[in-house]
């Protein structure tokens, strides 16, 4: 690669963050850092942190900033992150972002997946995850090969427990009170890129990669 990557993805939940992660991550060949998937992971597993966060998790709250900063620092540490990085679902919150500042983080894009709030609660409903290795699925927009089984490991599809609609309700409100700031943030910095979600998936991914400069 001609230049490394460090990038932050913004967009509602449901927008489609995770889906255009793993499409990024396998063409620029970096890592994907979603803190909801690293979050979900140590609550299935049951760690201090896990049992912590599950109860603002499972309301459509944010888990608390210092909680999610600690679990970023770490994560950037690792080796994987020398080249490059993805950051989706982080930050959620201007101190989030102002806390990657101090890390001395430097980011050299941050691309905002725009999708109304109406798509979004349509799309929620049809949102299936695989308990297992933590693949996302669409019943309609990206189903499984494997039907109501995951793709890659075979195990069942689960729906998660914040994708019911009232709970996806009080994330929208979360993201547009706290998260969407963040464009104003970082479009101060020049860094700020916009992508219409679009019906497709594939249509999307490919505004994502132009807009990186990808193919
Ligand atoms: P989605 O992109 O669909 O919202 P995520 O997997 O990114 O799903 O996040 C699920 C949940 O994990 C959030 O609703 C929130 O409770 C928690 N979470 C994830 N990332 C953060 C963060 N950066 N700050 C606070 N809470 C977070
Ligand atoms: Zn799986």
């Amino acid at each position: 690669m001609k230049h490394s990557v460090r990038l932050i993805l913004l967009g509602a939940p449901g927008a489609g963050k995770g889906t255009q992660a793993e499409k990024i991550s396998a063409a620029a060949n970096i890592p994907a850092i979603s803190t909801g998937a690293i979050i979900r992971e140590a609550i299935a597993t049951g760690t201090e942190m896990g049992t912590l966060a599950k109860s603002y998790i499972e309301r459509g709250a944010l888990v608390p900033d210092e909680v999610v900063i600690g679990i970023i620092r770490d994560r950037l540490q690792a080796d994987d992150c020398k080249d490059g990085f993805i950051l989706d679902g982080f930050p959620r919150t201007v101190p989030q972002a102002e806390a990657l500042d101090q890390m001395g983080v430097e980011i050299t894009d941050v691309l905002s997946i725009e999708v109304s709030d109406e798509r979004i609660v349509s799309r929620m409903g049809g949102r299936r995850v695989c308990k297992a290795c933590g693949a996302t699925y669409h019943v309609e927009s990206n189903p499984s090969p494997a039907g109501d089984k995951c793709g890659i490991c075979g195990e069942d599809l689960t729906i998660r427990k914040d994708d019911d609609p009232a709970v996806v309700q009080s994330r929208l409100t979360v993201y547009h009170e706290q998260t969407e700031p963040l464009k104003d943030f970082y479009a101060k910095k020049g860094l700020l890129k916009i992508v219409e979600g679009q019906e497709k998936l594939e249509d999307t991914t490919a505004l994502t990669f132009a807009a990186l400069g990808l193919n």
